[in-house]
């Protein structure tokens, strides 16, 4: 991908864990490259299509001098967390502070952190079949797509399926949604647990009936095993209530361990069950 840089941008503020720093303030120096993709702007000579380095400084000027805080760290994130939400071309960013005058009493360059942020894809299997069925659905679709650092977020249409595994109970109603955010898998996983509790979800039966259930399918591409967050989700690809709405969002997306479109998985599952 191509990248648009500022490198060395000096800003004083007051970020520091003495008191002193805090009082005083100090240079920084920041660099920052962004993924974009320039070619549209390259062939038109068209600034609206691409990202103005003018506007990222000034973006990073200001966050910077929003607030005082102790650690590189933080204001990295900062800094990071604000370009990905003020630019939506960009899609990946790197960061480094540097504090050339870090109070060590020893000579150096300059003390820096260095990160490296982007926006995820993310799918998520919705499930209800206990109470107001609607009522669950309306909800997790006003949560899920009002959550803080997220973008673009669809949902597929809501279908009405038998229950799976333990099925002494009611329909459920299913969807799938689409969205990108900067959690991590398992700060993203936290916020759905959030919204499933705010819909009186009880962990009673396993498979067993549920207000609201709320499982992340995908997180880009990503594989994992643990048990708290296993990805891709290991169930989705055995369920025609996962795979269908899944496919009205995504029918030519590849599954990152089968290999195999989720329109061919659903073919085959269908298949099997007739
Ligand atoms: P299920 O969704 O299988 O019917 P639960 O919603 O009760 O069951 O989830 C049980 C546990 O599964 C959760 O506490 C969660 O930590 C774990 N889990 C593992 N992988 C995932 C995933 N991809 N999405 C959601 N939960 C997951
Ligand atoms: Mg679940």
């Amino acid at each position: 991908m191509d990248e648009i840089s500022v490198k060395n941008l000096e800003v004083f503020c007051h970020h520091g864990v003495y008191k002193e720093e805090n009082v005083l303030g100090q240079k920084f120096l920041v660099d920052i490259i962004s993924k974009v993709d320039t070619r549209e702007a390259g062939k038109t000579d068209e600034l609206a299509l691409s990202v103005s380095y003018g506007d990222i400084c000034r973006c990073v000027k200001k966050e910077m001098t929003k607030q005082n805080d102790k650690l590189l760290e933080r204001v990295a994130e900062r800094l990071a967390e604000c370009i990905l939400l003020q630019f939506p071309q960009i899609n990946e960013v790197e960061i480094e502070v540097k504090k050339p005058w870090a109070p060590v009493l020893m000579h150096m360059d300059y003390a820096s952190v260095k990160i490296k942020r982007s926006w995820h894809k993310v799918y998520i299997g919705v499930g209800s079949n206990l109470g107001e069925r609607e009522e669950y659905m309306k909800l997790a679709k006003e949560r899920v797509s009002g959550l803080p650092k997220t973008r673009n977020f669809k949902s597929a249409a809501i279908i009405e399926t038998e229950p799976y595994g333990y099925t002494k109970q009611g329909k459920f109603l299913n969807t799938a949604y689409y969205i990108e955010t900067l959690y991590t898998p398992e700060e993203f996983l936290d916020k759905l647990h959030q919204i499933e509790n705010e819909a009186n979800r009880k962990r009673e039966i396993h498979w067993g009936p549920r207000t609201l259930d709320l499982d992340i399918l995908l997180y880009d591409n990503l594989i994992t095993e643990d048990e708290e967050l296993t990805l891709p989700h290991p169930e989705m690809t055995k369920r025609l209530f996962v795979l269908e709405p899944l496919c009205m969002l995504y029918p030519r997306g590849i599954h990152p361990l089968e290999r195999r479109r989720y329109a061919d998985i659903l073919e085959d599952l269908k298949g099997k069950e007739q």
